[in-house]
Formats: C-alpha cells, sequence, structure tokens
C-alpha cells in the first residue's frame, strides 16, 4: 500500500505557567518573572525552519498554541509569531487558529488583542466554577474570575471558543458536577471539553492522592453529564470532547484522525508523513524550556526525529482514532499507514467479537460499548511480541 499525504496542521506549545497544579502531566513549568517572549518568538520560527523541508508546499488548515499558558504572552507575540508562520508556510485561509488560556493568566482587554492578532478560537481552561474545587486542584482563579473570563472571551467578538471543564473533582458529587456544567453551558460555548480527573504518573495528586468520588458516582456523573449535553446539541465526536456541529477542534481532530502536524516549542511532539520515503516520521523537540531555548544558538531544537516502525504504526492509528464517535473507513488506514488491513489482525477480530467495534463493508464503527472501554479496545491493537 502506498502512504498519501493527510491534512497538516501546526502544534505551538508555549510551556510556562503561573505555578504548576498539582494534577498536571503536561510539560509546564513556572514561568520566569520576565518571559523572555522575544527570544522565544525569534526561537519558535527557527524551530519551524527545521521542519520546512519536510512540508514543502504543503497547506496548513489549523494552528494551535498550547502549553502551559500561552495567554501569558502578550498579543504583540502572537501577533509576531503569526506574521513569522505565515512567512514561512502556506496557510489555509479558513485556518482555525486557537490559543489557549487561564482565568487569572490574561486580562479583560487582551482578548480583543488576540482577535486583532489573528487568533480565532480561544480554549479557555475554566476546570471548574466552584472556588473549593478549584482551591483543591490548585488552580489561581475562582468562579467569578472564570465566569468574567468566558464573558470578556465573547465580548471581544470571538464566536467559536471552547471551556474545559474537569469532573469527578475531589469532593465533588453527582449535583456539583451537574451544576458546573450548567454553568458552563449558560455560556453556550459552540465547544466543551468534559475531561474526568484521573492521577497521572509524576505528578503531584500521583504522590499525595486526594480522595475522588468512587466508581458507582462516577458512573452516575458521566451518564448525567452525557445526557445533559446531548440535551444541549452537543455531539459527543472525541471521548472527552462535545461540539456544536461544525465546531469541532481541527487541530486536535486532525491529530485524532491520524493526520500530520507540525509541533514546535519545548517538548512538543510533531508526526510528518514522508511519502517518497513510504515514512511516518515522529519528531519531538528538547522538553525543558532553557534547554530549548539554548538550542537556538546551533538550531538543535530536535531531540528525536524517528520513523515509526511499521509494527507500532497500526497501534498509533487504533489509539487515536478509537477516540472518536465518527466511522473509521478502512480506506483511511491504508492511506495513512502504508499498511494493508491485514495489519491490525488479530485485533480487529478480538475487538469485533468483543462487540468493541463493529465492521460494515470497508468501515469501522466503534460501539457504545467500545467507548465504555476505551482502553481495552486499544490494548486489543498492541504490537505482538515475537
Ligand atoms: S495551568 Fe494547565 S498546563 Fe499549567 S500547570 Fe495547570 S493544568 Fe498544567
Amino acid at each position: 500500500m502506498a502512504l498519501t499525504l493527510p491534512p497538516l496542521t501546526l502544534y505551538i506549545h508555549l510551556p510556562w505557567c503561573v505555578r504548576k497544579c498539582p494534577y498536571c502531566d503536561f510539560n509546564s513549568h513556572v514561568a520566569p518573572d520576565t518571559l523572555p517572549e522575544a527570544e522565544t518568538v525569534a526561537a519558535l520560527l527557527a524551530d519551524l525552519e527545521l521542519d520546512l523541508p519536510r512540508a514543502w508546499g504543503r497547506t496548513v488548515h489549523a494552528i494551535f498554541f498550547g502549553g502551559g499558558t500561552p495567554s501569558l504572552f502578550s498579543a504583540a507575540s502572537i501577533e509576531a509569531i503569526l506574521e513569522g508562520v505565515g512567512a514561512r508556510v502556506r496557510l489555509a485561509p479558513d485556518a482555525e487558529i486557537t490559543l489557549e488560556a487561564n482565568p487569572g493568566a490574561v486580562e479583560h482587554d487582551r482578548f480583543e488583542a488576540y482577535r486583532s492578532a489573528g487568533v480565532n478560537r480561544i480554549s479557555l481552561g475554566v476546570q471548574s466554577f466552584d472556588d473549593e474545587r478549584l482551591a483543591v486542584l490548585g488552580r489561581i482563579h475562582g468562579g467569578e474570575e472564570a465566569r468574567r473570563a468566558i464573558d470578556a472571551v465573547s465580548s471581544a467578538g470571538f464566536d467559536n471558543f471552547n471551556i474545559d471543564l474537569m469532573w469527578a473533582l475531589p469532593g465533588q458529587d453527582v449535583a456539583g458536577m451537574q451544576a458546573d456544567l450548567d454553568a458552563a453551558l449558560s455560556f453556550a460555548p459552540p465547544h466543551l471539553s468534559h475531561y474526568q480527573l484521573t492521577l497521572e504518573p509524576n505528578t503531584v495528586f500521583a504522590k499525595h492522592p486526594p480522595a475522588l468520588p468512587d466508581e458507582d458516582t462516577v458512573w452516575a456523573m458521566q451518564d448525567a453529564a452525557a445526557e445533559r449535553l446531548a440535551a444541549a446539541g452537543y455531539a459527543n465526536y472525541e471521548i472527552s470532547a462535545w461540539a456544536r456541529p461544525g465546531r469541532e477542534s481541527r487541530h486536535n481532530l486532525n491529530y485524532w484522525r491520524f493526520g500530520d502536524y507540525l509541533g514546535i516549542g519545548a517538548g512538543a511532539s510533531g508526526k510528518i508523513t514522508l511519502p517518497a520515503e513510504q515514512q511516518v516520521l515522529r519528531t519531538r523537540r528538547r522538553t525543558i524550556p532553557a534547554s530549548w531555548l539554548r538550542a537556538a544558538a546551533d538550531r538543535s531544537f530536535i531531540a528525536e526525529a524517528e520513523p515509526v516502525a511499521a509494527v507500532d504504526l497500526a497501534f498509533e492509528f487504533m489509539l487515536n482514532r478509537t477516540r472518536l464517535a465518527e466511522p473509521m473507513p478502512l480506506a483511511d488506514f491504508r492511506a495513512r499507514t502504508g499498511l494493508d488491513e491485514s495489519a491490525l489482525q488479530p485485533g480487529l477480530d478480538r475487538a469485533i467479537e468483543a462487540g468493541l467495534l463493529e465492521r460494515r463493508d470497508d468501515v469501522l464503527l466503534r460501539t457504545e460499548h467500545g467507548a465504555q472501554f476505551l482502553n481495552d479496545l486499544q490494548a486489543m491493537f498492541l504490537p505482538v511480541a515475537d
């Protein structure tokens, strides 16, 4: 089978935060007193240039500023990055440009400036509207500040924005989860990310675990949230992501569909299809912000650039693709991995037999059971040791 080029997006990582939240396993670091904004802008553009030969002539369909807390950066810096990107790659005229922002880390009128800079979607890390829950999560904002930030996003003219909420929080019950959800829905966000809090390795919460809601409460919360969001007109297009029609996150959707993305900035990962070499290349930038910044001296930003082994490709495709509710044409599998569908065996047979996937002609469908037991479904496609 021949690999063909999927859509391409660009991920830009800005790794600094006001402080580190105890549950966070992202590549985020406490910001120095003065953010190295100008150096970061220059380094990001130099970093991008390393990927250009591999993405020559391709159109970038979306840009995503993630972190960390990208809203710690001024609108002038974001504009300089976007101008520099526009001078180096071909950007689709309708490209979706998302910036992650945190209430408490952005002043009211900065959203207007971001919009003038070219950002057309804001993703706001609200997590909860309940002051007590926010304090346990170590967030720097309160519920009232979260509300003001959402109002500011709307009044700045963003008709496309996301609210991040977390659920199954320490001390939360079903009513508390619903109150958070209702508060978020009162702002009619086009997109809502609804993440279950999980304890990730190498976090403060993993070392000192808080008491989380019991399993029955978690199931009850999940059912109640799904019912409420569906009734409000949102589709659960990815395990934790809900959107009104046409408002799915373009960069994230491309990522889950096993599309290509350039990843620049400290610790960012990228994936680039190289049809001439019949390879899918994974890239990873230096993780520690100071070391990534120092790499500007000799442009040694890239810590790893390795082709994905054929044996891992099928698993990686399914790991991402099974997160989505939409049908999975096997033609996509062939085009994006360069593999024949026999590379999905025997996982495919097992998943169908267990009722986690269904097959209709040349299309796979994740069942409701498959969504509920996603980890089991994904594990069925793990490479088999020789
Ligand atoms: S604000 Fe977000 S990225 Fe920063 S430490 Fe908290 S959870 Fe992590």
